[in-house]
């Protein structure tokens, strides 16, 4: 039996490789300091990986921004944009693909970024061309072999497979399938895989995730193609076909008869597949068990996994057995030892707990314990997990009664309102006594560096907090008193006092734990650091009354009151595995629910409830998609439907492909729901064309996500597009999201332009007030 591993989080226990990226950008350091810090970095993983007694080590899991990007680089997919900056370092040109290039007069726009399957890591998309031809560029995975080698470690380099590489890429001209590139791919990768196999590579892990997807029939005659291209090219080496984050389903034949040598599962996603793998695995194929969850920072639960070890053992005997983490561990933080405040993370929760380092441990402990090796030991250690997960099912801590009562008793009517939207909206006009095409913002207005510095203060104690709440009451009514001059008709408090949209409520809901430490690579340099989710959800007090009331009062226009949805709180966070997500997304709808409840009750008039995140939860699979739509729109209504009829209840999505689930959409029953899309107003269209949403509906016509202060004149033509397939009394008009991010100088003059261009649109429909 072997340990494995498929990947480490890159970017170091103290985010080094962060600090080290944005200094090199910022010409604070050298090519030389960075290349070096790349190392130290790739030297403690390898080391660290070594000791935990991981037998089959990764390689090239390292970037300094993006593994896919690396890929590109290495087989010479490099957009002809960036011909012009050929003779720069190709650390350069790297950055420059990943960020874009604005330097000496030339102005290169960067590659696109998109999330990575169902995680919030963001890779840089492949471009592709009709017959683009494909290179061995760069031998970054060749010399990270020889890296580690002469460090003592035979390493198995881990590359993406050719068909998940084209898979994840983009056709950039029409006329071809990106597959068809299969033939001027493969030559690229084999020499790689020369370079590799001569240096003495005896493992190579080749990444399949889109084996656990959907496939068309070429997809899968290509994979096949590649496959068997690979393994006649190179017999002796080892090769090991990974896949993540779903079952086999239907695709279990095909990766069992890729001739492989090894072949690896997920079964934290996807534990069902076992049964059909072990079915098919042909005579000497390894197979690596993902069991360690690679997503999330739970501790294995050792009495599970080891029934799993040998059901798998029993039917293919020890020595074809891999024991694995599901995935990369690049998805969790590195070191939960580096956790010691115990404020924020109770030993009590933290004993649940494991991060990256820690599920290597895990990874070889159980390796020890189903082969009874170093038993003085591992049966301690056994037993300790025992204890752990015994605790973790009865803990007071997580197990609230009152909660799961709640739960249990929540009846169809708490997820409706009390009246159709046909009768609402008559209620609401009243009022709210709105023009047509109201004007309004999604939330946040800048946090300027000096708003952000007040909290820092605050969290060491140079402000108290009656200063620090002055300081954000002085902010919230200059910010109120500006949108009262420009003309907005419904206002917002700004957002001053909240640091995140999810970490800000997460504080005041009991059942959520903070980390100090606890960083997960976003994209590039970008690091988040999301909430855990532990206990049973409940909400102490009002959360958000004390600002929004406070912004009420110093206005006559209505105010709206700012919550972040049940889902997108869920989305965001490190959730528990001991009941489904849709429990736990219950949970947080009955606490936001309380939070509206009380809103309405301080005589808020408005109240939006932020879903951005709906549609990054959607399941790989289609098949699974009615299942997580039901549950997470129902937990968006029961948040929403305690007001009464005369309430308006506002949404925010930030997104603009909903086309496929506006139906879901629409059945959220939002009596205002505002998105972005001023980037692509085409395809709002197209939903609004085929299918007729029946409530209000404000399309972003401010890009927010640039400095660029939109004209009037172009705010109108993009307004009077979205008329002509949704009617003018269901139009509000709005940015795209918050402004958190942007400057006041920028703001102003767009909300200025933005009020006139509403301005302008009302005067079509009220001709006696033009002279
Ligand atoms: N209300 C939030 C804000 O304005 C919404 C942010 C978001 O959609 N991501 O910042
Ligand atoms: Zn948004």
């Amino acid at each position: 039996m072997r340990t494995n591993n498929l990947g480490y989080p890159r970017i170091g226990g103290n985010r080094e490789l962060k600090k080290a990226c944005e200094n090199y950008w910022a010409a604070k350091i050298s090519l030389d300091e960075l290349i070096e810090q790349g190392k130290a970095i790739r030297l403690h993983n390898w080391q660290l990986q070594q000791e935990a007694g991981i037998d089959l080590i990764p390689s090239n899991d390292f970037s300094f921004y993006d593994q896919v990007l690396d890929l590109s680089l290495a087989l010479g997919a490099i957009p002809p944009r960036y011909d012009e900056l050929r003779s720069e370092p190709l650390t350069d040109l790297y950055f420059a693909m990943a960020r874009g290039y604005q330097k000496d007069g030339k102005d290169i726009t960067a590659m696109e970024m998109t999330k990575w399957f169902d995680t919030n890591y963001h890779y840089i998309v492949p471009e592709f061309y009709n017959n683009q031809e494909f290179s061995y560029q760069s031998n970054k995975a060749v010399s990270e072999f020889i890296e580690a080698k002469n460090a003592g470690i035979l390493t198995k380099p881990v590359l993406i497979a050719p068909v998940s590489y084209l898979l994840l890429g983009k056709e950039k001209e029409e006329g071809f399938n990106r597959i068809s590139l299969l033939n001027n791919l493969l030559p690229a990768y084999l020499k790689i895989i020369e370079a590799l196999v001569q240096e003495g590579a005896q493992w190579l892990q080749l990444d399949e995730p889109f084996l656990a997807l959907e496939l068309t029939e070429t997809e899968k005659e290509a994979i096949l193609i590649s496959h068997d291209a690979i393994r006649s090219a190179f017999p002796q080496l080892n090769i090991m076909v990974a896949t993540y984050f779903e079952g086999l389903n239907n695709n279990t034949q095909l990766a069992c008869s890729l001739g492989t040598n090894a072949l690896h599962i997920d079964l934290v996603r996807a534990p069902q597949q076992l049964e059909d793998v072990l079915q098919h695995l042909p005579g000497t194929t390894l197979l690596s068990l993902g069991l360690v969850d690679g997503r999330n920072v739970w501790i294995n639960d050792y009495t599970q996994s080891l029934q799993t070890i040998y059901k798998a053992v029993k039917k293919l005997g020890k020595e074809r057995i891999i024991i694995s983490p599901s995935c990369s561990l690049l998805h969790v933080p590195c070191d939960l030892d580096s956790e010691t405040n115990e404020t924020s993370l109770t030993a009590e929760v933290k004993q649940w707990m494991a991060f990256a380092k820690q599920k290597l441990n895990e990874t070889v402990l159980l390796k020890q314990l189903a082969n009874s090796e170093n038993m003085t030991i591992a049966a301690k250690k056994l037993q300790q997990n025992i204890d752990a997960i015994a605790s973790r099912n009865t803990s007071a801590l997580i197990h609230n009664e009152l909660v799961k009562e709640r739960i249990a008793n929540i009846t169809e009517a708490d997820g409706r309102r009390n009246s159709n939207f046909a009768i609402r909206k008559p209620l609401q006009n009243a009022a709210l006594n709105l023009p047509l095409f109201p004007t309004t913002t999604i939330g946040s207005f800048p946090q300027t560096p000096e708003v952000r510095s007040w909290r820092a203060k605050l969290k060491k104690e140079q402000l108290t907090k009656t200063q620090y709440d002055t300081l954000i009451k002085k902010e919230t009514e200059e910010t109120i008193r500006f949108q009262e001059e420009v003309g907005l008709d419904v206002l917002v408090h700004g957002e001053f006092e909240r640091n995140d949209m999810v970490e800000y409520f997460g504080e005041r809901l009991s059942g959520f734990a903070f980390t100090q430490n606890g960083w997960v690579q976003s994209y590039g340099s970008r690091c988040v650091k999301p909430p855990v989710i532990y206990g049973d959800i409940s909400r102490p007090e009002p959360m958000t009354v004390y600002w929004t009331q406070y912004a009420q009062s110093l206005t006559q226009k209505t105010v709206k009151g700012m919550l972040t949805g049940p889902v997108t709180i869920l989305q965001w966070s490190f959730v528990r595995n001991d009941q489904s997500r849709s429990i736990t997304c219950t949970q947080i709808a009955l606490a936001i629910r309380d939070e509206v409840a009380d809103l309405e009750n301080a005589g808020i008039k408005i109240i939006q409830i932020d879903e951005p995140a709906l549609r990054e939860g959607l399941p790989l699979l289609k098949q699974h998609w009615p299942q997580y739509l039901h549950w997470a729109i129902k937990a968006f209504r029961i948040s929403a439907s305690v007001v009464q009829d005369a309430t308006q209840i506002h949404t925010h999505m930030c997104y603009s492909e909903f086309n496929d689930i506006i139906e879901d959409i629409a059945d959220m029953d939002a009596d205002v729901i505002t998105i972005e899309c001023s980037r692509s107003q085409m395809e709002l269209l197209d939903a609004f064309a085929h299918f007729n949403y029946p409530n209000d509906i404000g399309p972003g016509v401010y890009d927010i996500h640039s400095p660029r202060v939109p004209s009037e004149e172009e705010m109108v033509q993009l307004m009077k597009k979205a008329e002509r397939v949704i009617p003018a009394e269901q139009l509000w008009v709005n940015p795209d999201c918050g402004l958190k991010t942007r400057h006041w100088d920028e703001t102003k003059k767009a909300l200025a332009a933005m009020v006139n261009a509403a301005k302008q649109l009302q005067l079509a429909y009220e001709p006696e007030i033009k002279q």
